[in-house]
């Protein structure tokens, strides 16, 4: 028996690695920790950083205790944080210790800080000339010095390499002074005069008690000054704000508008960042000098000092779904987050989720409603073309129409967007002799073909190989056809039939980094340009106060292909698309190119009809039990050998509990191959468990997987409220 008062002596830390629990210790009698303690403690033989997560277990022997070894020198991390991370961990049914491992995903701000060392160019003529050695002095040429990690992410290649050449003087270390921190944030500096309707929706966001707002409306209807001021009055009450952004690296018309409007800039987080920036942020949060945050979803898991509002814009975005590791949805657990600390949670959207829309319908989300748009602007006039009768000539993509709409706003100086959401060449190529089809060796997908770099890629696993001289197959040279277009085919196009309009393709192929992506930017929204080519990169949140004409060369595209929130998705990325038109004094009109008018995707974006499609869409997905009027969660097993595969879901098939499927509470689909059957070389089999609303899939699926073996290389993934079917 342990001597009375052992108990209060132990300590449960949990340490950022793949572990459901966290592991007891001792604590040393002079050394008192606190839960959210930062401690480093023995596993195996290393030492590691933990976080004291609670009182320890009695029932473990104090004699194979080893003690906790030092206790770190920055504030704890907050309680509501340590909430938050059971919390997702339990839904997710994530590893505990993986949840905190992404609110301690920079190890070294646990360290004290200490004098960085970078690189910059040295003597090039020491080292041999090489393509990845050219790539590190390109990368230093066009910015400041950096370390090894980021250097080496820059220029993508192995740190190894930076070392190499720091060892023969192609480089040079210097020290770098610590980054500056951001100012202060003015919640006092005024801000535009807010329209009647504005003002209502600020009022109702800054007076009331916490919750949930959905804030909608139209693109341009100045939802984003609405928030600034949710912002600004969590400010004058001391606390922190974050902003969700789905893609933080096309924001730098956003950063700049945050700065006009609060003189200082916020933090940013997101993946851009170096490693002393990272540091730094991650501090500046703990410590709660950081008072507003802008970030991608990870943003999420930062230990706030004290959080008082979480904006969540273009919440409908589907980015905020993580899809490996710890798979979450991060408006979702922004909802959770918010709740947790009792503060308010604005989502705010043009066109919001259907889950969003249904949670206001019924009463758990406020909805604050901006019907116009801000000034003189309109919503642009949207056109169908009809592809059945208004046909493209044999192998082009844009319609008489498209074609003539284009010419007649360049000759009125107007300015054109050519919207196609698919990257590269073709998205297909076969051999015309033996019929052969280029495919990626290690997925179910074909190769897309993209002739700038001359290269062909697996959009799923990201391999590539050089375009092949003759067919893989029959060795026959010359035979290869391209099928159907990609954003570089319909440059092609526009080329032939716009010489002299001054055009950009804008495609995450040719942005480059967040620098190049907002010159370009830059360039379209400054007139800089006529005609502009782009995938949806170009689709979201940018003022382009030129543009008059947007043409959606295929609207079909993203409707194939057995996909829950396919037209959902659609609807709003067309209608974003739509919404770059006419944001200014000009009007807009859009064309929408289609095989199927009549579908009520199609129709709703003819008539800005957004009501009537979600009403349709909200009774389709009711009468199928589907999300949101159902849960869902994926299976997803994979493995290098197929038969191994296969043999581990029939084990799995048959130990389906029975009892809540015949109460009809729960359904489980499956196995059957993934869409994607094969990724990166292995194969996937899936089941889907399809709950009613009122039924939580997680305690069915832990029931369900407990005790079963994972042998060889057989991987398990639980994907809680899919959002990806392949
Ligand atoms: P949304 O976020 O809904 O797309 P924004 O907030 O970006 O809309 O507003 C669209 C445009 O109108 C922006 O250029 C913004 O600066 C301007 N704007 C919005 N509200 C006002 C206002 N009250 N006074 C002046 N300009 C405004
Ligand atoms: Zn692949």
């Amino acid at each position: 028996m342990p001597p009375e008062g052992m108990a209060a002596r132990r300590a449960s830390v949990l340490i950022p690695l793949a572990l459901f629990t966290a592991y007891d210790y001792a604590i040393p009698d002079d050394l008192p920790v606190e839960p959210g303690d930062f401690v480093s403690v023995p596993l195996g033989r290393r030492m590691v950083n933990g976080v004291v997560w609670g009182e320890g277990d009695e029932n473990v022997d104090a004699a194979k205790l080893k003690s906790i070894a030092a206790r770190l020198d920055l504030s704890p991390l907050p309680e509501i944080s340590r909430r938050f991370i059971d919390w997702v961990a339990a839904y997710s049914m994530a590893p505990l210790g993986s949840v905190l491992r992404m609110a301690m995903s920079v190890p070294e701000a646990l360290e004290p800080a200490r004098a960085v060392k970078a690189w910059t160019i040295g003597d090039p003529a020491l080292g041999k000339p090489t393509a990845v050695r050219a790539r590190v002095l390109a990368a230093l040429e066009e910015g400041p010095p950096l370390g090894t990690a980021d250097l080496a992410r820059t220029a993508a290649c192995t740190p190894g390499v930076v070392a190499e050449m720091a060892r023969l003087g192609m480089l040079r270390a210097v020290s770098l002074p610590p980054p500056q921190p951001f100012g202060k944030p003015d919640p006092t500096r005024a801000g535009p005069n807010l329209s009647d309707a504005q003002r209502r929706a600020v009022d109702a966001l800054t007076l009331r008690e916490p919750g949930v707002t959905l804030l909608n409306g139209v693109t341009g209807s100045g939802k984003t000054e609405v928030y600034f001021e949710a912002i600004a009055a969590c400010l004058r009450a001391g606390k922190q704000a974050l902003v969700l952004l789905p893609e933080i690296a096309l924001s730098a018309q956003w950063l700049g508008r945050f700065e006009e409007r609060f003189g200082a800039p916020p933090a940013q987080w997101h993946s851009e960042l170096t490693q002393a920036e990272r540091r730094l942020n991650w501090r500046s949060v703990l410590d709660g000098k950081a008072m507003v945050v802008v970030g991608a979803r990870s943003a999420l898991f930062l230990p706030y000092a004290e959080l008082g509002l979480i904006v969540v814009d273009e919440e409908h975005e589907s980015a905020f779904k993580q899809e490996d590791g710890v798979i979450y949805q991060a408006r979702d657990m922004a909802v959770v987050r918010g709740h947790l600390a009792k503060i308010p949670v604005v989502l705010a959207s043009a066109t919001p989720s259907l889950e969003s829309i249904v949670n206001a319908e019924q009463g758990r989300y406020r909805a604050l409603h901006l019907p116009d748009r801000h000034g003189a602007a309109q919503l642009p006039e949207v056109k169908l073309v009809d592809l059945r009768r208004d046909r493209p000539e044999r192998g082009q993509w844009l319609s008489p129409s498209l074609h003539r709409a284009v010419t007649e706003t360049l000759a009125d100086e107007g300015q054109a967007l050519l919207f196609l959401n698919r990257r590269g060449y073709a998205p297909l190529t076969l051999c015309r002799d033996c019929g052969n089809r280029l495919q990626c060796p290690s997925c179910t997908a074909w190769l897309v073909e993209h002739r700038y770099s001359a290269r062909l890629q697996c959009h799923h696993c990201g391999y590539q190989t050089a375009m092949p001289q003759s067919c893989p197959a029959c060795g026959h040279a010359g035979t290869f056809a391209a099928c159907g277009p990609g954003v570089e085919r319909l440059a092609e196009e526009a080329e032939r039939l716009f010489p002299t309009a001054r055009r950009l393709i804008i495609t995450s192929d040719t942005v480059g980094g967040p620098k190049k992506t907002a010159e370009m930017i830059r360039m379209v929204a400054e007139r800089e340009v006529d005609l502009i080519i782009g995938t949806q990169i170009i689709a979201k949140g940018h003022h382009f106060p030129h543009l008059t004409l947007v043409g959606v060369v295929d609207a079909d595209l993203g409707l194939s292909g057995g996909d829950l929130r396919a037209a959902e998705r659609t609807y709003q990325l067309l209608h974003q698309v739509a919404g770059r038109a006419g944001r200014a004094e000009r009007p807009g009109r859009v064309l929408i190119q289609t095989y199927d008018p009549d579908r009520a995707v199609i129709q709703a974006l003819k008539d800005h009809d957004q009501a009537r499609f979600l009403k349709i869409e909200e009774e389709d997905r009711q009468r199928a039990g589907m999300p949101p009027f159902g849960r869902l969660a994926a299976i997803i097993v994979s493995g290098r050998d197929e038969a191994a595969v296969e043999a581990q879901v029939k084990r799995m098939a048959a130990a389906v509990p029975r009892a809540e499927q015949n109460e009809g509470r729960i359904a489980v689909l499956g196995p059957a191959p993934a869409p994607l059957a094969m990724l990166r070389g292995r194969h996937r089999r899936r089941f889907l468990v399809k709950c009613r609303r009122d039924v939580a899939p997680q305690p069915f699926v832990r029931a369900w997987l407990k005790g079963l073996k994972w042998p060889g290389d057989l991987r398990l993934q639980i994907d809680i409220d899919p959002y990806s079917f392949l």
